[in-house]
């Protein structure tokens, strides 16, 4: 039997959201179970088990790799052994991009070798590489401002660093030299390009990560350099001398290959065709292990949902967790997604993807019906105790929830405080060690919480805004 409302769950409640309005009023059972979620996930999860099964098991499996086939085998047996039901691989077809061997070394004045990483998707350079002299650009904007043809023969080079901030904006900001620049640069003759890597590491350790050229412009080759190197780099060029460099890139496009998105469900007690959408990726990039991106968001995922599972009596909507394939080489998986269960979207009650590391969740950011958002406050006030605020209602949630955008699934978005995620983001330093199990045991007490309250409490979060306009 249930038992009356309580007015200390609101209480806690409006205390803990307050950003937008009144806190709607939890059921007194469901705020009793959420705690109960909260403490049990605080005590010690079996997150950072998977961490480590998945980086030392599988460890890098960019799209299209033998690691990625490893991974898919991996989720399917984990999830059936965590006693997932409808565990199933829905096929999807992936690019497959290699990186091959790759040097870089300044030539002249003073010779010396970089560390360097081909941008993913980068074409190779000719037999021999590419030795040309280095022109410098202190961000995207000053190379697009350079004239026509102003490059012929040179190789471009963006200098701009990222900041470090807790939400990750730094990245935001610098990453779109990453897409653009190669593009950009041979527009102006250029024959290679060089970045400053996206990453706030000063390691000696380079950032890859997907650039992407324009149709009907030279595809020409491009590798981001680590810290270190652009300060070396950029010295050299301050000196006043010309500075020649040398760039050999192994990289090559194969065959697109056979990957799948891999799916375990929690079944809903009464609303089963009611879904809870709880992401991550899958696939990673290739230089490290995949550890915290985003073995770190499917192991809170999957351990946050497993635990719902075990609760005594099940939620009454379906908590579907999906390990996306390819999110980082062009969106596969969450396209293929969209387009396999178009029909079940205005079903998805809500979504929401963990993809930003292992830091510790501090806001909970949303895109619901304005008249949902006494809901979020509620479960705002739910996290409180776990250190988590309110946050807008503007969240773009995960990059694999934006091809369900058009469907308007309600999105709820469990920011991460990123501020030292992009020290071994798309590095060879994304290895398990970097990860604080106590900080993977929150996260996953603020996803198992939101999801079964989200699963369990009557009513939704309506249909979301148009989404906001993403860089
Ligand atoms: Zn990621």
């Amino acid at each position: 039997m249930r038992r009356p409302y309580r007015s200390f769950a609101f209480v806690l409640a409006v205390l803990g959201g307050g950003a937008c309005c009144r806190a709607a009023e939890l059921p007194q059972g469901v705020a009793d179970t959420a705690a109960a979620l909260r403490s049990g996930a605080l005590a010690g999860t079996g997150a950072f088990d998977l961490v480590r099964s998945l980086s030392h098991e599988v460890g890098p499996r960019l799209a299209g790799s033998p690691g990625d086939k490893a991974a898919v085998a991996w989720g399917l047996a984990k999830l059936r052994e965590l006693g997932f039901a409808n565990v199933r691989a829905d096929k999807v077809t992936v690019p497959h991009w290699e990186r091959g061997a790759e040097v870089g070394e300044i030539v002249t004045p003073h010779p010396q070798p970089v560390v360097l990483a081909a941008l993913g998707g980068s074409v190779g350079t000719p037999e021999g590489g590419i030795t040309a002299e280095v022109v410098r650009f202190a961000d995207l904007a000053a190379l697009q401002a350079a004239p026509e043809g102003s490059l012929a023969g040179k190789i471009a080079f963006v200098d701009n660093r990222m900041q470090r901030a807790q939400d990750g904006s730094g990245y935001g900001r610098a990453v779109g030299a990453r897409g653009a620049g190669p593009t950009e640069a041979a527009r102006r003759g250029a024959l290679a390009f060089l970045l400053r890597s996206v990453g706030t590491s000063n390691d000696r350790i380079a950032h890859t990560g997907a650039t992407r050229y324009t149709e009907g412009v030279t595809r020409i080759p491009a590798a981001a350099l680590s810290n270190p190197d652009a300060d070396l780099l950029a010295a050299r060029l301050a000196g006043g001398q010309p500075v020649r460099f040398h760039l050999e890139l192994g990289s090559r496009y194969l065959p697109d290959a056979e990957s799948a998105n891999v799916i375990g469900e929690i079944v809903g007690r009464t609303n089963p065709e009611e879904i809870i959408l709880l992401g991550c990726h899958l696939d990673s990039w290739d230089l490290g292990m995949g550890a915290a991106d985003d073995g770190a968001g499917c192991a809170i995922v999957i351990e946050a949902a497993r635990r719902i599972g075990a609760l005594e009596r099940r939620p009454r909507r379906t908590v579907r967790v999906v390990l996306f394939a390819n999110e980082e080489f062009g969106l596969s998986g969450a396209r293929a997604y969209a387009e396999r269960y178009a029909a079940d979207l205005p079903r998805h009650i809500v979504a929401a993807e963990s993809d930003f590391g292992s830091g510790k969740v501090y806001r909970l950011s949303s895109r619901v019906a304005p008249e949902a958002l006494p809901r979020v406050a509620a479960l705002a006030g739910l996290l409180a105790p776990l250190g988590v605020t309110q946050g807008d209602n503007e969240a773009g949630g995960g990059a694999d929830l934006i091809p369900m955008a058009p469907a308007r699934v309600p999105v709820l978005s469990l920011d991460q405080d990123g501020s030292a995620y992009f020290d071994i983001h798309h590095t060879i330093n994304d290895t398990p060690d970097k990860i604080d199990p106590k900080d993977l045991d929150q996260n996953v007490a603020v996803w198992a919480v939101t999801a079964y309250v989200a699963a369990e409490w009557p009513g939704d979060f309506g249909r979301a805004p148009e989404p906001p306009a993403r860089r």
